[in-house]
């Protein structure tokens, strides 16, 4: 099967040295491009700035901006079977960027923040792979995630925890909860990231032989 994981933070520029981006360390995207690569699969990864290195075999695709992601993955679409969009896209990015260093002042300063163009939803609602999307949440885990699948249009998403340090992002450990456009749901307990990955290329090979 072919796959397209994303993974890591965008950044979003505020000026040419500054940016608004997020904690993602990018281990639970790679750990599924290893896991879908040793597990026979191609794999696209689409990947925002971390410090990793990519499995060997992998087609991969570097990003900066949400923007130049939302641009990769459609153009890494045709002929997917599987959508991965593990990534941590910034919600929202600065109105403009200046194209100087902005200087410092003795007064407050405020930054107008718009909307980043959402990929999940920006994805055609008639389409021939599945879309399993993530959704790191800190309270109401499982309502959270449930919405998401509906708003977003996801055949399953992969819910976690963050509320926690030691766990989640940045952490080499997960502890995940999928729930299925059919309403199921399913576990997978604290383990390793290539742990977690595995179990579920697993579950994401079942699932589209479900749907
Ligand atoms: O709404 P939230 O950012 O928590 O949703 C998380 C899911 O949505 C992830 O799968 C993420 O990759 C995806 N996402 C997206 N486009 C954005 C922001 C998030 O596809 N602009």
């Amino acid at each position: 099967m072919k796959f397209v994981v994303t993974a890591g933070p965008t950044r979003e520029p505020i000026d040419p040295i500054r940016f608004l981006s997020n904690r993602s360390s990018g281990k639970m995207g790679y750990a599924i491009a290893s896991a879908a690569i040793e597990e026979g699969h191609e794999v696209t990864l689409i990947s925002g700035p971390v410090a990793l290195s990519p499995p060997p075999s992998a087609r991969l695709i570097q990003v900066t901006t949400s923007d130049q992601m939302c641009d990769a993955v459609h153009g890494a679409l045709a002929k997917t079977d599987v959508l991965v969009m593990c990534a941590a896209v910034a919600d929202y990015k600065p109105a403009s960027t200046a194209n100087e260093k902005i200087k410092k002042r003795d007064k407050a300063f405020s930054l107008e923040l718009i909307p980043t163009r959402d990929i999940l939803k920006s994805l055609p609602k008639r389409r021939d792979y599945l879309v399993v999307g993530f959704a790191a949440e800190t309270n109401e885990v499982e309502k959270q995630a449930r919405e998401k699948l509906r708003h977003k249009n996801c055949d399953m998403i992969v819910a976690n925890d963050v509320s926690g340090s030691d766990i989640g992002m940045e952490s080499d450990e997960n502890a995940v909860t999928i729930f299925l456009r059919d309403g199921e749901m399913k576990k997978i307990s604290r383990a390793p990231k290539e742990k977690i990955a595995h179990a579920l290329v697993k579950i994401i090979l079942e699932t589209s032989k479900k749907f």
